[in-house]
């Protein structure tokens, strides 16, 4: 079943055709054009009620769909998709942010529903497509310890007391961090330009100088920039992921990527962002044990010569990778009972289902592939057309 994904455009996303969710759109789509100067930040694939994917034959929004065909086993014994799988194009900082595991997340919700209208977790995983550039859970404490030590003005804001309660471990950086998250705005400004105006070499040394003037760039006067010197800061390249768990601090900073998240719109934000900041909430629930960037990679699992497996310690979702060389004229994916939803990033292919059906599938391509079809699908080079394919499919962790 081929499905239309629906585009937004908040304002952080990529600009026109340099938006890889614009121009996947615009294939997915005959309806969709692009203009240059509006973003397009992100697609969504999948039945979240604030942008769900229509069947493109039917018109018929692919929740409605499942709701009505229930017991069908069209995904299984579920009754709802558990995830949301977009594409995100990223020009502009996002907030600083956290997910609520379940229990928080359920607890907020009932204590203030008008801020935090969803009582479901959010873990989420992204995937490079272009060199994509994040913030993601906290460095080690030593290492805060010698940016510290590196940028005066850092100290002084945090105070020399705090600065060396970093050597005590996770409750030295939750007093460093609580107090940086709670500085009044003159002080962090006069922090921020401070550095901005001494310490460019310094900056430059660490490797941090061009993250440091884009997140200045995009959220003037906002705290949230002097979290970089806190959290890791990764740069993705195409095909590497990270996993964000409950009570991870994290952010994203530029760049084009497949993600896929439990479906749910749960976020307590920290900085980076005119919305409603909850600093006593977020340092209530972050997780304050530092670790060194390499570890933040999340590694798939190799299942045969063309599938990776991204597979989260978390039942809500998976991500398999297909990378069929044009070499390779048919490839047999097997299937389970809970389907899934296909996104071709690359290359032509015709698939043949158990049951006999055909469907001629391409780059921008996004397809519902039901679990009631049978255990085999077949994607078969077409005539004259070998090419390489690529596609990412999103789908429930039946693996754990
Ligand atoms: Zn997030």
């Amino acid at each position: 079943m081929e499905l239309v994904g629906k585009v937004n455009n908040y304002d952080w996303g990529k600009l026109g055709t340099q938006s890889e969710a614009a121009k996947l759109a615009a294939l997915n789509s005959s309806e969709f054009k692009a203009d240059e100067k509006t973003p397009y930040s992100e697609l969504w694939m999948g039945d979240h009620p604030s942008g769900p994917s229509v069947i493109k034959s039917s018109q018929v929004e692919l929740g409605k769909f499942i709701a009505d065909n229930n017991g069908n086993g069209l995904i299984g014994d579920l009754d709802k998709l558990p995830f949301l799988f977009k594409v995100l194009s990223i020009r502009k900082a996002l907030s600083i942010q956290v997910h609520p595991d379940k229990k928080n997340a359920e607890r907020l919700n009932a204590e203030r529903p008008d801020v935090y209208r969803d009582p479901n977790h959010k873990p989420e995983i992204a995937i490079a497509l272009t060199p994509f550039d994040a913030l993601c859970g906290f460095r080690t404490n030593e290492e805060i310890e010698k940016i510290c030590t590196r940028l005066p003005p850092l100290s002084e804001l945090l105070g020399s007391e705090n600065v060396k309660l970093l050597s005590t471990g996770a409750k030295g950086l939750r007093t460093c961090f609580e107090k940086l998250m709670t500085s009044p705005e003159n002080l962090t400004n006069a922090c921020i330009d401070a550095i901005a105006t001494k310490y460019t070499s310094v900056l430059q040394e660490m490797g941090l100088l061009e993250s440091f003037n884009k997140i200045k760039r995009d959220f003037p006067g906002d705290s949230g920039i002097l979290a970089l010197f806190f959290v890791n800061l990764i740069r993705l390249q195409p095909g590497e992921a990270i996993f964000l768990a409950a009570n991870e601090i994290h952010a994203y900073l530029e760049g084009d990527c497949v993600e896929c998240m439990s479906c749910s719109d749960n976020v307590v934000r920290a900085g980076l962002t005119p919305k409603y900041k909850d600093v006593a909430c977020l340092i209530e629930m972050l997780n304050f044990e530092g670790t060194p960037p390499e570890m933040k990679l999340f590694k798939p699992t190799q299942i045969d010569e063309c599938l990776e497996r991204f597979a989260p310690p978390i039942k809500d979702f998976a991500v398999d990778k297909l990378s069929i060389p044009s070499s390779l004229k048919e490839y047999n994916l097997k299937l389970d009972k809970y389907g899934g939803i296909m996104l071709v990033l690359n290359g032509e292919r015709q698939l043949v289902f158990s049951d006999g059906k055909e469907l001629n599938v391409q780059r921008g391509s996004i397809i519902f592939i039901p679990g009631n079809i049978g255990e085999n699908l077949t994607l078969k080079v077409k005539e004259g057309k070998a090419d390489n394919f690529q596609g990412y499919i999103a789908k429930y962790n039946s693996y754990l």
